[in-house]
């Protein structure tokens, strides 16, 4: 338990006496703050980003720091916002002074002015962020708790330092750090706490799409993101971010035909995939998979509930979230398109699996194969055990075949065996729509297994497709 913990255990790192003997020449009071001292005592991988306060000038003790080092790192120093930065034996030294923070409406950046210790605690948003352990000579790693972090800590719960409706009103932020804590420590957050959430998520409104999404980030990697998940939505959060989610939710029912809930269905997905694969976009691939299916939604009185082209439009709604959000719009989000509009096909074709919709399944997913098929093992969230047995075996069926259908025809990272210039060659052709319907029909006739994918194959199919094409060699 924490409180047998020898707390200076936390700071055998040389860089700490190096720290202590900086502030006793500056004659400041220092404490090492937050993350790094709650995660020592979680016993969590220890930190490298080290949070340093000192009673006075945070900038002078880092410059102080820097020359008593032996190989005297380079301070960086954000005079603005009072801190400085140094980066010694692979930490990162994060140094500020201590501070007390007045907020006003509009903003989640405070006036601040210098404070004490006590000052610099009640900033802090959580009482598990708010222990600081001492590195003054006379009380070296003394732990100062003012809030029963400790406590805090061992009950696993998530509680501010103050009143929670003015922390979370202050700076929205702290309610995605909260569920975000939640999340990765699986922590409760405390009652009033949550209610205070829930009373402010409005604000949330003020907070920039880029800090959201970190924390939207950090949440897909935990081992459990349906935790965080569920309380952005209890909260009222996910419906202001993330609508397209929570457009998912609910059960309809006509003539007594029902459809799954694909909102607490995705939740489920995600938490799959974060059993089977640490990439993040693929995890970001999961929660968008079916979000098309919101506006695409149709009861059709002979076969009932239909999602038609739910693929698609979820791949065109994963561009516009991605701008929204200022998600990057590069190869990650055409990753994540990739796997929501061909989020169906692996599933569509288990039943009966012929070469030919293998290699298409190959040649159309190309070097994301693997993740596609971890995408639709994860989608498998029925609760009937000899279902789900059964649907996961024809994965396995589809997975060998991709295999075997790989090794004869190398389709994954398809080329065209007879390039376009050498059929302008043979046909003295210039550059012109011909050439295009040749490569096409060649393509065409590998993937529907006519002919194997090889040089002197193509070549000849191709030979005959020229000649009913009435084009001549010379
Ligand atoms: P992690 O690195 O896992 O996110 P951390 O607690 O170190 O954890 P940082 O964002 O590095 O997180 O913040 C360092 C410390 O600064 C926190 O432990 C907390 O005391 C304080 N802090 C950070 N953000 C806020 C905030 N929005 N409001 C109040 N205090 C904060």
């Amino acid at each position: 338990m924490t409180k047998k913990v020898n707390h200076k255990n936390a700071l055998e790192h040389p860089v700490f006496n190096m720290l202590t003997q900086a502030s006793e020449e500056l004659q400041l009071e220092t404490y090492v703050i937050g993350g790094f001292v709650r995660d020592f005592l979680l016993n969590r991988n220890s930190k490298k980003d080290i949070d340093v306060v000192a009673v006075g000038s945070g900038i002078d003790l880092a410059k102080k720091t820097s020359e008593l080092l032996p190989e005297k790192p380079n301070v960086s120093v954000f005079k603005n916002f009072g801190t400085a930065m140094l980066k010694t034996a692979g930490l990162e030294i994060e140094f500020v002074g201590a501070r007390k923070e007045s907020y006003n409406r509009g903003s989640r950046k405070p006036a601040v002015e210098n404070g004490t210790l006590e000052d610099d605690q009640n900033r802090r948003d959580f009482t598990i962020n708010a222990l600081a352990l001492s590195l003054n000579e006379k009380s070296f790693g003394k732990l100062i708790d003012p809030f029963n972090g400790i406590q805090d800590l061992e009950e696993k719960i998530i509680r501010t330092p103050l009143d929670p409706d003015i922390t979370y009103s202050d700076d929205p932020l702290r309610m995605l750090r909260a569920i975000r804590f939640a999340c990765q420590l699986d922590f409760k957050i405390e009652k009033d706490s949550l209610d205070a959430i829930t009373k402010n998520s409005e604000r949330i409104k003020i907070i920039s799409n880029e800090r959201i999404t970190e924390e939207l980030h950090k949440i897909l990697l935990c081992n459990t993101p349906s935790i965080g998940f569920s309380l952005l939505h209890q909260t009222g959060l996910l419906s202001l971010i993330l609508p397209e989610l929570t457009a998912l939710q609910g059960i309809d029912e006509i003539e007594g035909q029902r459809h799954k809930d694909n909102f607490w269905h995705t939740l489920e997905v995600v938490d799959n995939i974060s059993k089977t694969s640490d990439n993040l976009w693929l995890r970001w691939a999961a929660l968008l998979h079916d979000i098309g299916k919101a506006p695409t939604k149709k009861f059709d009185k002979k076969i009932g509930w239909t999602f038609h082209g739910h693929e698609f439009v979820g791949a065109k709604m994963v561009y516009k979230l991605f701008k929204r959000l200022r998600l990057p719009l590069n190869d990650k989000m055409k990753f994540v398109q990739k796997m929501v509009f061909m989020s169906s096909r692996p599933i569509a074709i288990s039943g009966e699996v012929t070469d030919s919709a293998v290699r298409r399944l190959v040649f159309d997913a190309g070097e994301n194969i693997d993740e596609l098929m971890t995408l639709c093992e994860a989608d498998i969230t029925t609760k009937n055990p000899k279902k789900q047995k059964l649907y996961l075996n024809n994965f396995k069926k589809v997975r060998e075949r991709i295999v075997d259908v790989e090794e004869r025809d190398r389709v994954r990272n398809f080329q065209p065996p007879v390039s376009g210039e050498e059929i302008m060659e043979i046909f003295h052709l210039k550059p012109s729509r011909e050439i295009g319907v040749l490569k096409e029909a060649i393509k065409e006739a590998i993937l529907d297994g006519k002919i194997p994918n090889e040089y002197e194959a193509a070549k000849s199919f191709m030979f005959e497709k020229a000649k009913k094409m009435g084009i001549k060699t010379n």
